[in-house]
């Protein structure tokens, strides 16, 4: 039989790195490998001259200026920068933290880290059935002691995109801070209005076709001296963040945020959502007992399908499209640990439809042959389930 290729439809875990960005950072590993700090000598310039470029290529992005960004290990780093930075600095009279009830783990922990061991009060904001935060219980939330009010701008498993600009004017009339991870955003919505919107924003270079291993914190001019630095070391970026920066990353970032932000990433999310569109539709039209989990149309990021499997288990089937199909059931960061997805959960499915999803995500380099491919392989798994295993 010959070997088959996989599939990738896992776009929200991570994302391949693109060739543009795998050659941008080509020259930062051997040629112009310097120490972007050794301030005294061409290679020191040269190295920082490539790290603020990349700064301004992020912050562009979200419509920042580049002194706003701080380079981090990732997303998970920058989540906790911005919610264990700022509560280390609360004022006595702001001690009260709220996160929609479907941040990532990487919010979820460090808020409840501030609850069990600082004392903080730690509130869930509720989410309706397609994931959208509750404005009217969260202006009913709000009060002058809040400190950070921290929302996704796009949900990891089920694609719902907030309107962070009305969460973040209820939040500034009490003077509460905005924290919003957008880790999932750039593939899915514009985003040069963000900064203006929150007041820290968290990214991550691998959801956006750049190199694992770097994200950034947006922090607002004016905010940065609320923020406690969680790593200690030298003065790099301006002392809030210590450790050399890795140059050929944050280039990579760089040239991953430039692709984006053109209107060429308005054009691919379209395309992106078209290709969504057919694959749900062929499942759809298989299986007419199949759901949709999240909302639809504009609302929603353009590659996400998650897809509810009523009465099959959607561990077993992703097991049963193996090696065929890359795809998830929850989030990827949550895989291996059997508990039932807190979104779905909070969205309001009982634990056996949560537990009958599956995730599949579509990106750049998602052809139309493999979203054929993709439904017919779900399609031929369902069935061997169905049948059971052969005598
Ligand atoms: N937030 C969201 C919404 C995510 O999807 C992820 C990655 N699964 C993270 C944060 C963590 O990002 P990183 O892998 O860069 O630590």
């Amino acid at each position: 039989m010959p070997e088959q290729k996989t599939i990738y439809a896992d776009y929200q875990a991570t994302t391949p790195v693109d060739p543009r960005v795998l050659a941008a950072m080509e020259p930062y590993w051997r040629e112009s490998f310097g120490n972007p700090h050794s301030s005294e000598h061409i290679l020191g310039w040269q190295a920082d001259q490539a790290v603020d470029d990349a700064a301004e290529s992020v912050a562009e992005l979200i419509g920042a200026a580049s002194h706003e960004i701080l380079f981090t290990s990732g997303a998970t780093e920058a989540n906790n920068l911005a919610l264990l930075g700022l509560a280390k600095r609360a004022p006595s009279d702001r001690k009260r933290i709220l996160v929609s009830a479907i941040e990532h783990k990487s919010v979820l922990a460090a808020a409840q880290s501030l609850r069990e061991r600082e004392g903080f009060g730690l509130e869930r904001i509720p989410v309706d059935r397609d994931g959208f935060v509750r404005l009217e219980v969260l202006d009913e939330m709000i009060t002058d002691d809040v400190l950070v009010v921290s929302v996704m701008a796009v949900n990891n498993e089920i694609g719902s995109i907030q309107d962070i600009a009305a969460i973040a004017s209820l939040a500034r009339e009490s003077g509460a801070l905005v924290h919003c991870d957008a880790v999932q955003a750039p593939c899915a919505m514009k985003v040069s209005d963000l900064a203006a919107q929150a007041d820290l924003v968290s990214l991550s270079a691998h959801k956006v076709y750049g190199p694992k291993g770097i994200g950034a914190l947006y922090v607002r001019t004016g905010v940065e001296s609320r923020v406690e630095p969680l790593i200690l070391g030298g003065e790099q970026q301006s002392g809030l963040r210590a450790g050399t920066v890795p140059v050929p990353l944050c280039v990579g970032f760089g040239a991953a945020s430039s692709i984006l932000a053109d209107e060429k990433g308005q054009l691919e999310r379209a395309r992106v959502g078209r290709q969504r569109n057919e694959f749900l539709s062929h499942l759809q039209h298989a299986m007419p007992a199949c759901e949709i989990n999240g909302p639809l149309g504009a609302v929603r990021h353009p590659g996400n399908a998650s897809v509810r499997f009523p009465g099959l288990s959607g561990q077993d089937l992703v097991a049963a499209m193996q090696p065929r199909i890359a795809a998830s059931t929850g989030s990827a960061c949550t895989t291996g640990v059997p508990e039932t997805s807190h979104v779905l959960s909070a969205i309001g499915l009982p634990r056996a439809a949560a537990d009958s999803t599956v995730r599949f995500s579509f990106g750049r380099f998602t052809t139309e042959q493999d979203i054929a491919n993709t439904s017919s392989a779900v399609l031929d798994a369902v069935r061997r389930m169905q049948d059971g295993p052969a005598i």
